[in-house]
C-alpha cells in the first residue's frame, strides 16, 4: 500500500446555524485535502501529520480522523497546548468572515513534539500554512526531514496556500515559500497566492518564477476557468465545467488537490488528474463547509 504524509493543521471550525447556535466540526488546508484524498483512494494509506493537544477538542478530532480513515502515526500530543479554533460568521448576504485562534496551538510545536522518524514515504504533502505556523528553528528542521525523505525516493508536493497574517512580512513568506519550491516534486501555486506574494499577474509568471526549481510537474488552477499543467516541457490546458450554483468555495483548492493526487498515485495521467480533482472540487463547492459528509459527497463521486 502506497503511504502519504500530510503535514500541517486542523483546526476546530464553528460555523454560525443562527443568531444563537453554532455547528462544529474540524478544517484546515491540509487537512480537508487529506479527507477528500483518503475517500478518493481507499488503497492509499493517508497518514495526517500534526501535533494536537490533551483537551477534549482534540480527542474529538482524533476520533474523527478514525472515520475518515485517515492514519494517526504521526499524530503527537503537545499537552501543554489546545487545538487551534476559527469561526466563520455568515451574513444575510452569504458574505463569509473569519476570526481565528490559533495563535500557540499544539500544531505550532509539531517538531518539536514528535518523535521517532517518517519511514517507508512515497509522498509528503505540505503548505505554505503548515510551514508559516512554525518558527525558524522548526522549519529548519522540516527542511531536514525533507531532505532525508527525497533520498530515500519519496515525492514531495506543496501548496502556498499564502495567508499574509501569518508570516512576519512579505519577504519571510517570499524566502521560505521559495525554500518550498525547491524541494517540490509536484506544486499547486494559487494565482492568488502569486499576486499577492510576488505581483504574478498570470499563468506565464508563475511558470517563469518556478522554472529554476526545477519541479517537475506544476498545477495551476484558476476557479471554472481552466487548469494548467506544465510536466517537463508539455503544457496541458484541461478544461472545468462551471458549477453555476456555487454554495461556498471553502476548501475547493485543498478538494481539487486531494482528488488530483488520488489519480495520480493510482497511475492516472495528467489530464485525467486534473479532471478528477475539478470534479471533486465541484462537488465540495456544491455543499456548504470545508468537509462536505461522507453520505452527499460518495452520492457524487464513486467510492
Ligand atoms: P483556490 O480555492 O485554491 O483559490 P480556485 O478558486 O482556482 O482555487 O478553485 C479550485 C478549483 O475549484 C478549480 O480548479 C476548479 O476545479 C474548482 N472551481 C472553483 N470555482 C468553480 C466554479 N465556479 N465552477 C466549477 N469549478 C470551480
Amino acid at each position: 500500500m502506497k503511504k502519504m504524509v500530510i503535514f500541517g493543521e486542523c483546526m476546530v471550525e464553528l460555523v454560525n446555524r443562527d443568531q444563537e447556535n453554532l455547528a462544529k466540526s474540524f478544517a484546515g488546508d491540509t487537512y480537508n485535502t487529506a479527507v477528500y484524498l483518503k475517500r478518493c483512494a481507499k488503497n492509499i494509506s493517508v497518514q495526517y501529520f500534526t501535533a494536537i493537544g490533551a483537551d477534549f477538542l482534540s480527542d474529538e478530532f482524533l476520533f474523527r480522523m478514525g472515520e475518515e480513515e485517515i492514519g494517526t502515526d504521526y499524530v503527537y500530543r503537545c499537552r501543554a497546548r489546545n487545538l487551534g479554533l476559527y469561526m466563520v460568521r455568515t451574513d444575510k448576504h452569504g458574505e463569509r468572515t473569519f476570526a481565528y485562534w490559533r495563535n500557540g496551538s499544539a500544531a505550532t510545536q509539531t517538531l518539536n513534539t514528535m518523535t521517532g522518524k517518517l519511514v517507508d514515504v512515497d509522498m509528503f504533502y505540505f503548505s505554505g500554512i503548515s510551514l508559516a505556523i512554525l518558527d525558524d528553528a522548526q522549519r529548519e528542521k522540516l527542511f531536514v526531514i525533507l531532505d532525508e525523505l527525497k533520498s530515500q525516493g519519496c515525492r514531495i508536493v506543496f501548496d502556498p496556500n499564502y495567508r499574509e497574517r501569518l508570516w512576519m512580512n512579505p519577504e519571510e513568506a517570499r524566502k521560505w515559500t521559495d525554500r518550498a519550491y525547491s524541494m517540490a516534486d509536484i506544486a499547486f501555486p494559487g494565482g492568488d497566492d502569486h499576486l499577492t506574494l510576488y505581483g504574478h499577474t498570470d499563468t506565464d509568471a508563475i511558470f517563469a518564477h518556478l522554472a529554476p526549481f526545477d519541479i517537475g510537474e506544476v498545477v495551476v488552477k484558476n476557479g471554472a476557468i481552466g487548469v494548467h499543467v506544465l510536466q517537463e516541457n508539455a503544457h496541458y490546458i484541461v478544461p472545468v465545467e462551471r458549477v453555476e450554483k456555487v454554495v461556498d468555495t471553502t476548501a475547493a483548492g485543498d478538494a481539487f488537490n486531494g482528488g488530483y493526487l488520488a489519480s495520480r498515485l493510482s497511475g492516472g495521467s495528467i489530464t485525467d488528474a486534473a479532471s478528477f480533482g475539478a470534479k471533486v472540487a465541484a462537488t465540495v463547492i456544491s455543499y456548504p463547509g470545508a468537509i462536505m459528509t461522507k453520505e452527499a459527497f460518495f452520492s457524487h463521486i464513486a467510492p
